[in-house]
C-alpha cells in the first residue's frame, strides 16, 4: 500500500533587504533537507529550483563524510536537481558575515576577526546573523528569542557590526537533539547562510572544538566548507584555538564579557548552574575575568559544586583538565583540586563503561548472547510507582 505523503513546510525569514527577490536557488532547502532526508533512510532527495554545482558536489561528499562516521548506518541518498548554469549578478556591493549566538566561540570569531581584518578588507564581519529556531526552541513563547535579540542588538552596537535577525523552522524537520549535534546543524547554518546572499559572499562558522579534539561533528571543517557555492564561501573559523585560548582573549574585550550567553534556561541570564554554565564560569575565572563578566544570574564557584559533576565525555574531560594548572595559577587551588577529583571519576567511569562494553562484546561474538539471556532470566523488573488518578466530584 502506497504510503500517504506528509507535508511539511519550512521557512526561512529574512529582513527583505537581505534576501534575493523571486530566486529560484534552492541551495537553502538542499542544505536544510539532505541531512533529514539522510536519516530517515531515503533513497532519494528531489528539489525544484536549482543549485550551483559546487554546492552539489560538496552535499554529495558531506553524506559520505556523515556516512562514514556514522559506521555506515546513513547511506548517501541520490539528489535529484538542475544545477545553474550561471551565477546570477548580485545587484549590490557583498559582505562578510558571522553566525552570533553570544557564545564563547562566535564572540571569539568576531574578536579575531576584527583585530585582524582593516576595515576596508572584504573579509572583515560587517553583521552578527543571529538565528532564532536553533539554540533556542523555535516553539518556545516566553519572550527568551526577544531578550537575545536585544542583548545581542547591544553587543552589535558597541562592536561596531550590524544584527541581522533570522528565523526559522528547520528544525521541525527533525526534533532529535542528537541529530542536531552530530549531523544538523553545520548544514543548517550554511542554509541561513545561503539565503541571506544578496548582501554576504562570506559567512564564518564558529568551531566547537580545537583541531586536536575535534570529533565527528555536525558543524566540522570537513562538512561546513563542502556547503559553499560559487557566491557564498562558508568558513569554519577558530579550531586551531582551544576554549581557554579563546577565553583568554576574550577576557580582554569587555563588550563580550556583557554579552556572553552560553546558556539560556532562563530569559534574561545565565543560569549559572548547569554544567556549561559551571565549565564556562570557570573558564573564565582561569583567565582571570569572572568578576568582569556580569551575565550569570548565579556567579559564585565552589568546589561543592565541583563534585557534583563528572564529565560525560572525553571531550569535556579535556576541556576540564585545561583548567586545573592556570586555576591554580590564580589563587584557586580548591577548584584545581575539585577538578582533579572530578577526573578521578570520569577515569572510573570510563573504565566501567570500557568493561562492560568489552563484556557485550565477547558475549555477541563468542557466546552467543547467553551472558544478555541469562541477565534477562535474572532481572527483577523495578516497581515503578502507579500513578493515581482522581476525579473532581
Ligand atoms: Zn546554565
Amino acid at each position: 500500500m502506497p504510503r500517504t505523503p506528509q507535508v511539511q513546510t519550512v521557512t526561512f525569514e529574512v529582513p527583505v533587504d537581505f534576501a534575493m527577490p523571486s530566486d529560484l536557488n534552492a541551495a537553502h532547502y538542499l542544505l536544510a533537507c539532505f541531512p533529514v532526508a539522510l536519516r530517515a533512510g531515503e533513497g532519494r532527495l528531489a528539489l525544484e529550483g536549482v543549485v550551483d554545482p559546487d554546492l552539489l558536489i560538496g552535499v554529495q561528499e558531506a553524506m559520505q563524510w556523515l556516512a562514514v562516521w556514522s559506521t555506515r548506518l546513513l547511506r548517501p541518498l541520490r539528489i535529484e536537481v538542475a544545477v545553474s548554469q550561471s551565477v546570477p549578478e548580485s545587484p549590490r556591493q557583498r559582505f562578510a558575515a558571522s553566525f552570533l549566538s553570544g557564545g564563547i566561540d562566535s564572540l571569539f570569531t568576531i574578536r579575531r576577526n576584527q583585530m585582524l581584518y582593516g576595515g576596508s578588507h572584504p573579509g572583515r564581519i560587517s553583521a552578527g546573523v543571529f538565528v532564532d529556531g536553533f539554540d533556542i526552541d523555535p516553539g518556545r513563547t516566553d519572550g527568551t528569542s526577544e531578550a537575545a535579540l536585544d542583548e545581542l542588538r547591544a553587543f552589535a552596537d558597541v562592536a561596531g557590526i550590524q544584527l541581522i535577525p533570522v528565523r526559522t523552522d528547520l528544525r521541525r524537520l527533525d526534533m532529535s537533539n542528537d541529530a542536531w549535534m552530530h549531523q544538523l546543524h553545520g548544514a543548517a547554518l550554511a542554509a541561513v547562510g545561503h539565503s541571506l546572499k544578496a548582501r554576504f559572499f562570506r559567512f564564518y562558522v564558529a568551531s566547537s572544538y580545537h583541531i586536536a579534539q575535534m570529533p565527528p561533528w555536525g558543524s566540522h571543517p570537513l562538512l561546513d566548507e563542502h556547503y559553499r557555492s560559487c557566491d557564498v564561501q562558508v568558513c569554519h573559523d577558530g579550531a586551531e584555538y582551544t576554549r581557554l585560548e579563546k577565553v583568554r582573549l576574550l577576557a580582554e574585550w569587555q563588550p563580550a564579557l556583557a554579552a556572553l550567553r552560553v546558556c539560556r534556561r532562563m530569559r534574561h541570564a545565565n543560569c549559572g548552574r548547569c554544567e556549561k554554565c559551571v565549565r564556562s564560569k570557570l573558564e573564565l575565572a582561569a583567565a582571570g575575568a569572572l568578576s568582569k563578566c556580569s551575565t550569570f544570574d548565579y556567579a559564585q564557584l565552589t568546589a561543592e559544586e565541583l563534585d557534583q559533576i563528572t564529565p560525560s565525555t572525553a571531550h569535556k574531560a579535556q576541556w576540564y583538565r585545561e583548567l586545573v594548572q592556570p586555576l591554580a595559577a590564580q589563587g584557586r587551588e580548591d577548584l584545581a583540586r575539585a577538578i582533579s577529583r572530578m577526573l578521578r571519576r570520569y577515569a572510573v567511569t570510563r573504565t566501567v563503561h570500557g568493561c562492560w562494553n568489552m563484556l557485550r562484546t565477547v558475549d555477541q561474538q563468542m557466546l552467543g548472547g547467553t551472558l544478555a539471556r541469562a541477565k534477562r532470566a535474572f532481572h527483577v523488573p523495578r516497581i515503578r510507582e502507579v500513578p493515581r488518578i482522581t476525579r473532581n466530584q
